[in-house]
């Protein structure tokens, strides 16, 4: 497998202290509020036990459910669901006797997809002092936006948070996707006792089709959405099946993954079912919040769980990892409410068409969609691939209720008035292949933009996708149609925490270390400087790389080691996964860049004549019609570079190639200032003419190679 490596991770950036915040205030006097600590400290030197101050018979269960040969591994507070007087905090020391399968199953999905008790042999030995630390390893998600994936792991037990992919950077012609190594996890397959999914968007699941084989199908949990999309993914690739999947309730459910316990608490993002992680280790509790936002009046209705957070805040929190993708913008994120409520007047207003392009994840927008089309009279017609299959699988699971007869086929659109219908489109990022690019073209079989369309876009570019919005939206006018967009009207808002709601979030966890996730390097390191600013100790700040591990000692000390475990990019490329590494990107970076130039040289052995003129084949360097001065002057080049090279090293082939592939780089780059890769082939038989053709197809195979890259260049770009 071919990985490509990132640079070293521990480089002398990489070590950059941070400075010290002049308006650090003490957030709590660590000895005096945190008891517990100094205990689990004493109960670590002798056996691993999480930092509690939990009543001793708690603890004692916890102890006995540690050593149990065969462990309940899912289960939960067997509470009911609406009980009002339920603490918002829960005791973790649980005996296991709160099972789930005595809970009420709260909806059909549930017990028909879920198995609720999950048992599992966990090998049961004594760990050695050497293992009493827990390694935090991110294998992604730092120092990039993408491909999150982290490690936890004590003594025999591993569970992962996420296994998401990363869409290539420009300059990655033809791939599809990067997604981890996990070559550090493929000779621990029997040690991995779970994945946990924070929410469903692919930076965070798209890696797992790949994946799951090589780490030995562990189970999966998430929440209901999450686990639709996961399946959805799973079901591309034909490996349904072949592992768990086990849905959580974020509010009533704790699982058991060998000696973590791990707890949720929700989160608002920009799609339905964000959990954030509170987990129980015998060193200590951690929480982990990647991508996520407080939205007080969320579409989906349902808050981020601030009682439940203060609540985890309140019991210690050892080290806090959160999201750092929005820690430049100020204030707070604008609510999704706000967004349905801005579509909504657009959608009342509006006399002819509506169109709608979003991504397809923002469930909880949808669901606003189908709402104002109804209010408003509108049909709702849904077109793209990924939208269509976004909504089907929304509606299987019943996380969006489409109002009765108001989702209709995209043909019968075509029979209904302008004002009676809505289209929900893909495209959103002016996407080549998607429905608003095809439809603002004229190119849509179905639906093409005319007058009197409203086009909303409800996104914001992705760095590095702004003129292709730019450009569709100039499409849409010369259409006829009109163009709303983040600019003009709140029609959009990010899934991410502004810089107001993750000082909130810091003072709720109030961590002793913090960790920011899910940003590049200068984002992590502004996330660790807001954290500092209210009360975080700038030496407990770790501003981490990918496969850079992290420990924490049995004495509760977070600490960064040299150790790095292998993290590099896989490249996925149609259907090869790693098969793709530096030198293949370089020759289509080459190719991409100044063409490719074939000289052909077919000689007679028995003579050592060169038996025609050298065949030139060029692709994207030149066009050969209108510079024939130029080839010729190539092709006596190498006529020259041949007779001088032969008369030397006859019997050197390769020598006699590379002398002339340098005489032509050389030639060419004076001539043209341009460096095309350079393919010389010299064959030396007396031809025949099958001979020739199979020369001829040689060089023909490597334009193809070519074509297929400048292809991949136009897609991504
Ligand atoms: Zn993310
Ligand atoms: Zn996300």
């Amino acid at each position: 497998m071919n990985i490509v490596t990132k640079q070293d991770v521990f480089s002398k950036e990489n070590q950059d202290k941070i400075p010290r915040s002049k308006k650090k205030l003490p957030m709590r006097s660590r000895t005096s509020s945190r008891p517990e600590q100094t205990n689990s400290s004493t109960n670590n030197t002798t056996q691993p036990q999480p930092a509690t101050n939990q009543p001793s018979s708690t603890t004692s269960n916890q102890k006995q459910s540690s050593s149990s040969e065969e462990r309940l591994t899912v289960y939960h507070a067997g509470l009911p669901k609406h009980n009002s007087d339920r603490p918002q905090s829960r005791p973790f020391g649980r005996s296991n006797s709160f099972s789930r399968s005595n809970r009420p199953q709260s909806s059909e999905v549930r017990s028909n997809q879920t198995p609720f008790v999950k048992r599992e042999i966990v090998p049961s030995r004594p760990l050695t002092t050497g293992e009493k630390k827990l390694r935090i390893i991110p294998i992604g998600g730092l120092e990039e936006i993408g491909k999150n994936m982290t490690i936890f792991e004590f003594g025999q037990d591993i569970f992962i948070v996420d296994m998401g992919l990363m869409f290539p950077d420009s300059d990655m012609f033809g791939i599809d996707y990067v997604i981890p190594d996990v070559t550090y996890l493929e000779d621990k397959k029997d040690r991995i006792r779970g994945i946990i999914i924070t929410h469903g968007h692919l930076d965070h699941t798209g890696a797992i089709p790949y994946l799951i084989e090589k780490i030995g199908y562990p189970p999966i949990y998430g929440t209901k959405v999450t686990l639709g999309l996961v399946k959805q993914r799973l079901e591309e690739f034909s490996l349904v099946g072949k592992n768990r999947l086990i849905e959580i309730d974020p509010v009533e459910d704790s699982i058991k993954l060998g000696v973590f316990t791990v707890n949720f608490f929700k989160l608002n993002h920009s799609i339905p079912g964000a959990v954030g992680l509170e987990i129980e280790t015998p060193v200590g509790r951690l929480v982990y919040a990647t991508d996520w936002k407080f939205d007080y009046t969320p579409a989906d209705g349902q808050p981020a769980d601030f009682g439940k957070i203060a609540g985890i805040g309140s019991k210690g929190v050892k080290l806090f990892f959160s999201d750092s993708t929005n820690v430049e913008r100020r204030g707070h994120a604008i609510s999704e409410q706000r967004v349905g409520e801005t579509i909504n007047e657009i959608v009342s207003e509006a006399r002819g068409r509506i169109i709608i392009a979003m991504f397809s994840t923002l469930i909880g927008r949808i669901q606003q969609v189908f709402n104002s089309a109804h209010k408003n009279g509108r049909k709702v017609a849904v077109v793209g691939m990924s939208m269509q299959k976004a909504v089907e699988m929304a509606i299987s699971i019943k996380a969006i209720t489409v109002p009765e007869n108001t989702l209709i086929e995209i043909r019968q659109a075509r029979n209904l008035p302008d004002n009676r219908v809505l289209i929900l489109s893909t495209g959103s990022q002016g996407e080549d292949r998607a429905a608003l690019k095809r439809m603002a073209h004229g190119d849509d079989r179905n639906v093409n933009i005319h007058k009197g369309d409203t086009v909303v876009i409800s996104a914001s570019p992705i760095p590095g996708n702004e003129k292709s919005v730019n450009d569709v939206m100039d499409e849409i006018y010369r259409a006829g149609g009109r163009v709303v967009y983040n600019r003009d009207m709140d029609v959009h808002t990010s899934g991410h925490a502004h810089q107001e709601d993750l000082k909130l979030m810091l003072a709720l966890i109030k961590p002793e270390y913090f960790m920011p996730l899910h940003g590049e390097r200068h984002k992590l390191m502004l996330h660790a400087r807001l954290a500092q600013s209210i009360g975080v100790d700038p030496n407990k700040c770790i501003v981490g790389a990918d496969g850079q591990v992290i420990e924490i000692t049995a004495d509760g000390h977070v600490q960064t080691t040299r150790e790095k475990v292998p993290c590099g990019y896989v490249m996925v490329d149609g259907l090869g996964v790693g098969d793709v590494g530096n030198i293949v990107l370089r020759d289509r970076q080459a190719m991409a860049t100044d063409g490719i130039f074939i000289a052909i040289v077919t000689i007679d052995r028995s003579t050592g004549r060169i038996l025609t003129s050298p065949d030139i084949i060029s692709r994207g360097f030149i066009y050969m019609r209108e510079n024939e001065t130029l080839v010729s002057e190539a092709r006596q080049l190498i006529r020259d570079l041949f007779i001088q090279n032969y008369r030397r090293s006859r019997d050197d082939v390769g020598e006699i190639r590379n002398q002339i592939r340098d005489g032509l780089t050389k030639f060419l780059k004076e001539k043209t200032e341009r460096e095309p890769m350079i393919i010389r082939n010299v064959y030396i038989n007396k031809p025949s003419g099958l001979f020739r053709s199979c020369s001829q197809l040689a060089g023909f195979s490597l334009i193809y190679r070519w074509i297929r890259c400048k292809s991949s260049l136009s897609r991504i770009m």
